[in-house]
């Protein structure tokens, strides 16, 4: 299978330079649907490597922040288009990396792709405003300004396309950057680092320091020269990222878990609503933050329903991503597919009843990998732990609802907030639904995956912090607003005094 890469040791980016960890050790990412196959070895980092790498963001940090907006889109402009040149190498690597079909790994990079184009384009625009002054001879505006050396802790389930979301906004806004990516998935962010760097991107402005959350993450985030943090990952480790950040009142955004809902009206076209069940289920084997884990049905439909999602769920062909005929990949390792498979003994133990699927797959083509079948949990109540809980696997619990105010309540009582969405072909239900529905994102007869890179990313409660990712948003995160008045009366006007 031709790849971007053969297996090797991969160092840290520091200052334009790949340079050896501090702590001298390395460890081994391998494929989760084989780990026979090494990826490669990646350097272990540790205090001493982000130190060297927020020096080098905050130095280079001097001159790029002075580097005209379009300049510095032009750049991202070069880097987008040289992703689009390697789009396919880099999907099959990441498919290696991190498992899921290359269909979605394609849909990754042309995320990054996206998001790329869009923030390059934001560099002729970057807009503030204009107002009149309540004073006469005076003149008043707001201008965006970059921020500094900006911290980004990744996660492992969109390898390229968060890393991206993250990186092209702070850029383009005239910050550095220092990325540490998931443990799981380096390899995707070594080539976008890699592509910046081709497309003309000054040394020190991108650094890369690879290694676990504790000894390199930890560090990045509780850097006293890290302005701002932006992190993506599990709502634990959003916590621990948000109290490192609150002594020096760092900005921090976080985007963290979900238990995301798709909701089946009576009247709701059955065939679209499975459809998008089992993609919002079962895409990325339900490791994405608005994987649909819950699935509300109309109790007039319901049968009906489950027994069409069954069907279609029992024909999914689990196996290797960069085989064209499947359906669904691995769990991303171990202690995932672990994880997994409490959650369907919790369901079973709960009464929840067990559809299709509940155990690992093993054995044969899946000997090698970490597996496990689609599941499907029927008649669960709305308080059940897998009702409740993110599982970040492939795990649908399926529960009856009444009427949509049932269901409205069933969907905003979990601790998150990402993502939910509605099958109905009546207009007033599908307007009380978006306005109801307490979650950043919702989704009218589509699933509860699908976003767009030019509008605003997020969630409400234990899912996010107020921030918002992608779009304008996004750039409003890496910048501050600066006010700025200029009297040209030549003479003392003293605001709400002289005006009256
Ligand atoms: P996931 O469940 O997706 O693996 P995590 O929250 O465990 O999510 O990890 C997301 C990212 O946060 C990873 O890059 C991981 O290395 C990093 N991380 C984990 N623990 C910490 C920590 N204590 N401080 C900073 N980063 C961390």
């Amino acid at each position: 299978m031709a790849t971007a890469v053969a297996p090797r040791m991969f160092k840290n980016f520091i200052n334009g330079e790949w340079v050896e960890s501090r702590s001298g050790k390395a460890y081994e990412n391998r494929n989760p649907a084989n780990t026979d196959e090494l990826i490669g070895l990646f350097v272990s980092s540790n205090s001493e490597d982000v130190d060297a790498a927020v020096d080098a963001a905050t130095e280079a940090y001097k001159t790029w922040r002075l580097v005209p907006a379009p300049k510095r889109a032009e750049i991202l402009f070069r880097a987008a288009e040289l992703l689009v040149q390697r789009k396919e190498d880099f999907s099959k690597d990441m498919t290696r990396e991190m498992g899921k079909v290359l269909a979605e790994t394609r849909g990754d990079v042309q995320e990054a792709i996206d998001m790329t184009y869009y923030m390059a384009g934001e560099g002729r625009r970057l807009f503030g405003q204009t107002t009149p002054s309540e004073l006469p001879n005076k003149f008043a505006m707001s201008v965006r300004q970059s921020i500094g050396a900006c911290g980004m802790i990744t996660p492992w389930n969109f390898p390229m396309a968060i890393p991206s979301w993250k990186m092209m906004p702070a850029l383009i806004s005239g910050n550095t950057v220092v990325l540490k990516p998931a443990e799981d998935t380096p390899l995707s962010s070594y080539h976008l680092v890699q592509v910046l760097t081709e497309a003309g991107v000054p040394r020190g402005v991108v650094n890369l320091v690879s290694g676990d959350g504790p000894n390199a993450g930890a560090p990045l985030s509780q850097h006293k020269d890290v302005p701002v943090v932006s992190f993506t990952g599990s709502t634990a480790v959003g916590r621990i990222i948000a109290q490192a950040c609150a002594p020096d009142f760092k900005h921090c955004s976080l985007e963290m878990g979900g238990k995301n809902i798709i909701i089946v009206m009576e009247d709701a076209n059955l065939d679209l609503a499975v459809d998008g069940a089992v993609w919002g289920g079962f895409g990325t084997t339900g490791q994405r933050c608005t994987a649909a884990s819950r699935v509300a049905v109309h109790k007039d439909v319901y049968k009906e329903f489950v027994d069409r999602l069954v069907d279609r769920v029992k024909s999914l062909k689990v196996g290797d991503g960069l085989d064209a005929s499947t359906d669904m990949g691995p769990c991303i390792n171990e202690q995932q597919l672990k994880t997994v498979m409490s959650y369907v003994e919790i369901g079973k133990n709960e009464g929840a009843k067990l559809l299709t699927g509940g155990n690992r797959l093993d054995g044969g083509m899946y000997a090698k990998g970490w597996f496990h079948a689609p599941t499907v949990f029927g008649d669960c109540s709305p308080k059940m732990r897998i009702a409740q809980e993110e599982i970040f696997g492939p795990v649908v619990s399926v529960i009856p609802i009444e009427s949509l105010e049932h269901a409205v309540d069933v969907a905003n009582g979990v601790p998150y907030g990402l993502s939910a969405s509605i099958y109905t072909r009546n207009v007033n239900r599908a307007f009380q639904a978006t306005r109801d529905l307490y979650t950043g994102i919702v989704y009218v007869n589509a699933p509860t995956i699908g976003a767009e890179t030019h509008l605003p990313f997020g969630g409400t409660k234990q899912t996010g912090n107020g921030h918002r990712e992608a779009a304008i948003a996004a750039i409003d995160f890496f910048t501050e607003w600066k006010t700025i008045y200029i009297d040209y009366s030549d003479k003392l006007q003293r605001a709400q005094i002289d005006n009256v």
